[in-house]
């Protein structure tokens, strides 16, 4: 990244203009009219043949007039000028361009686009767009857009790829109460996308969270590498997440949308919290723009109806900080303050008898307790109380709270459940840096993001660095090579096995017959019981064909069955190339693990993992996590199915050796991306774990290669 010329285009100095328009309805007098709405304080320059003043600033009728006095050009001409402008600007010295216009990479004119950004890096500027509204900024009172106003004021930031909807949600921004200091439309994200506004605003004084609206990374490990980086929370919406908004978004702005559990692990690997819809991505901005992240697991309830306390706790269990009891000595004090049928448990509640005095104690000495991590308050409202009055109380508590050492650092929510008047005593409290929420789930799922924003910085902080795996590349490139040499673009699964053996992982051995007299001399080499299996490329399925036979015990069936594979391979399919059986040395049955890859398009290779058989096949169970993949997460992505229980050991039975398949998903990942330029897809499917001690044994391998 280039900060200096970001600076340029994000906090400029001077601001012109490219197609300014002294008519109104046009956007080049929109963006002269959003410049001066917001105030600001550097020069404007519109730039127009004709005029010779728009908007109350001298116009120019060329960029090159203002040779080295701007730093933002904003271009709004259409389509087929844009490109001869970009290189104008250059000439000029510009910064950096932002591009209004639209007509470009989403309607397939990919080569106009890439020569704007060639001519533009070629000047050493960058670009913001095509096809997007513009930026803006409260505190650089720059609103260079044409969205009539800039958000209201706050700490977060947005980064929108859809500026359409950024222009609904910063006029959105006053009714919700939820500030920013900047926006972005990233548009077709040509050349300045996620990751570089994600690393300029990690070092902006005025932006403590950002917002993302994502519809599809191009550059996804950049991005990961970044968004990893930054200390500052980050609140991601990714839409496309069903298969049909997928294509709907890939059409919208030309970009790929990657696979949604593979954009879900993505997050959680780079410590960013996913919001589910556009209300949630504002719920979760506003809890970490106004409230610290919650270091520990400890929620406490307070609220004056027993039903939205029980309803929190349900959504509390749902956002993954399910409830605990107080200790008793917390109760017997709490108890103190309430009536004799409250309930100081956990959810405290106070009981609509219990008034403000119950909720300012219950705050004040619940924020004081080292069990206590965080703290949400719930109200509803009642004919014998004043919500105002509540409000005014309940933040007077907080405020003393957590003025003291003790409650400094704990994040506090709210829900005022009611009318009208609840609406207006939330907004005093939003506005008083207390997030506020209609709806107690909503409150329990904010405080919730922020529980699990600590918990990825913490993860962060201890991940430890392992040892990388020493591996002969050269030896498993000679293998794929050869497979290329012979035309083909899988390799059989005795060629998949070896390279998975020269990369550590623990497959059966295997050996190929071409004849019944050597298979039955190979299967003595092996010793009984043996496996005998079709080797085909053509044959990928091999049970499909009839082509697998295990437990084979003496040399009359090995002899049988070696015809028979032939056989069923050459019914299955006439004109297969056959190589001949596999012998193979029989693995005791265990627990029957998929260990899978695909190249994503955005984030590059990933691993997959899940339980074998129906669970992978009916249920989906299945994680993800894109490459590299530690033994550490190797640990963590078994215990993310839904299966889990059944490999940490359910029901009297044994736990399986999750040691030895977190190595195994280790050196598997250190393998595709090892070979990433060569394997497309591949998987160990299935893997036999055993009894913990006992290892593992990789019985099926297969390796598909890239085109070349
Ligand atoms: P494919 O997936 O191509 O049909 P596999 O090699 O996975 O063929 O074999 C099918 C099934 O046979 C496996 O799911 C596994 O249950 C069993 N199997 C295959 N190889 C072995 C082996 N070496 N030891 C024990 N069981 C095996
Ligand atoms: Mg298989």
């Amino acid at each position: 990244m280039n900060k200096e010329v970001l600076d340029g285009l994000f906090r400029p100095k001077s601001v012109a203009v490219i197609g300014a328009s002294a008519t109104p309805g046009k956007i080049g007098y929109s963006v002269v009219e959003s410049l001066n709405n917001g105030k600001y304080e550097g020069a404007i320059y519109p730039i127009n043949l004709k005029a010779d003043e728009i908007l109350g600033h001298k116009a120019y009728p060329s960029i090159l007039d203002l040779e080295g006095k701007v730093d933002l050009a904003v271009i709004t001409v259409p389509a087929k000028l844009v490109l001869s402008a970009v290189e104008e600007c250059g000439k000029a010295g510009v910064k950096g361009v932002s591009i209004i216009t639209s007509g470009f990479g989403e309607v397939g004119d990919h080569e106009t686009e890439n020569a704007i950004v060639e001519t533009a890096h070629r000047h050493g500027m960058r670009v913001l767009g095509p096809n997007i509204i513009g930026s803006l900024s409260n505190s650089g009172k720059l609103n260079a857009s044409f969205a009539p106003m800039l958000p209201l004021p706050g700490d977060a930031s947005l980064i929108s790829q859809s500026g359409a909807l950024l222009i609904a949600l910063d006029a959105g921004t006053y009714l919700r109460g939820v500030g920013f200091d900047k926006l972005f439309s990233l548009g077709n994200m040509s050349d300045v996308d996620f990751a570089d506004i994600i690393e300029w605003l990690d070092t902006d004084e005025h932006t403590k969270c950002t917002a993302l609206y994502i519809e599809g990374l191009k550059d996804g490990r950049r991005f990961l590498e970044v968004s990893k980086k930054t200390n500052k929370p980050i609140i991601a919406l990714k839409s496309g997440v069903s298969a049909h908004g997928a294509a709907a978004a890939a059409s919208h702005t030309g970009s790929l949308a990657g696979a949604a559990k593979v954009y879900g692990a993505a997050f959680e690997q780079a410590g960013i919290i996913q919001a589910t819809d556009l209300n949630n991505l504002f719920d979760l901005t506003q809890a970490f723009e106004l409230q610290p992240p919650m270091k520990g697991d400890h929620l406490l309830i307070v609220t004056n109806g027993g039903g939205v306390g029980v309803l929190a706790t349900d959504a509390a269990e749902r956002f993954g900080i399910p409830l605990e009891f107080c200790p008793p000595e917390l109760q017997a004090e709490m108890k103190n303050y309430m009536p004799e049928f409250g309930s100081a448990k956990n959810p405290v509640d106070i009981t609509g008898g219990a008034g403000l005095e119950g909720y300012r104690k219950c705050i004040a000495f619940g924020l004081q307790q080292d069990w206590v991590h965080g703290l949400a308050v719930l109200y509803c409202e009642t004919a014998v109380t004043n919500p105002d009055e509540i409000a005014q109380g309940i933040l007077e508590a907080i405020r003393e709270a957590k003025a003291t050492p003790a409650g400094k650092d704990k994040p506090v929510v709210i829900s005022f459940i009611g009318g009208t008047r609840c609406a207006k005593a939330m907004r005093y409290l939003i506005d008083n840096g207390i997030p506020a929420y209609d709806d107690p789930a909503r409150a329990v799922n904010a405080i919730a993001g922020l529980r699990q924003f600590a918990r990825l910085q913490e993860a962060k902080a201890n991940a430890k660095d392992e040892k990388p795996f020493a591996a002969d590349r050269n030896a498993a490139l000679e293998i794929i090579k050869a497979a290329r040499a012979d035309g083909r673009d899988a390799l059989t699964e005795i060629e998949a096995k070896q390279v998975f053996g020269i990369y550590g992982l623990d497959v059966t051995s295997t050996l190929l017959a071409k004849t019944e007299d050597e298979a039955v001399a190979l299967a003595n080499k092996v010793g009984y019981p043996i496996v005998m299996k079709i080797v085909s490329p053509d044959i990928l399925h091999k049970s499909d064909a009839g082509g697998v036979k295990v437990n084979i015990k003496d040399d009359a069936s090995t002899r049988e069955w070696f015809a028979k594979i032939m056989a069923n391979a050459k019914a299955y399919k006439a004109d297969a190339n056959i190589h001949g059986v596999a012998i193979q040395e029989m693995a005791p049955l265990g627990t029957e693990v998929i260990l899978g890859s695909i190249n994503d398009a955005s984030f590059g290779p990933t691993v997959m993992f899940g339980l074998g058989g129906i669970f992978v096949e009916v249920l989906k169970d299945v994680t993800f996590a894109v490459t590299p993949v530690s033994k550490e997460q190797g640990l963590k992505m078994q215990s993310e199915i839904r299966g889990a229980k059944i490999l940490a050991g359910a029901r009297g039975e044994k736990p399986r050796d999750q040691e030895a398949m977190a190595e195994t998903i280790a050196r598997y990942s250190n393998m595709i991306l090892d070979l990433q330029d060569e394997i497309k897809e591949s998987d160990a499917n299935p893997v036999m774990v055993y009894e913990a001690g006992n290892g593992l044994k990789v019985v099926d391998a297969r390796i598909i290669l890239k085109n070349k």
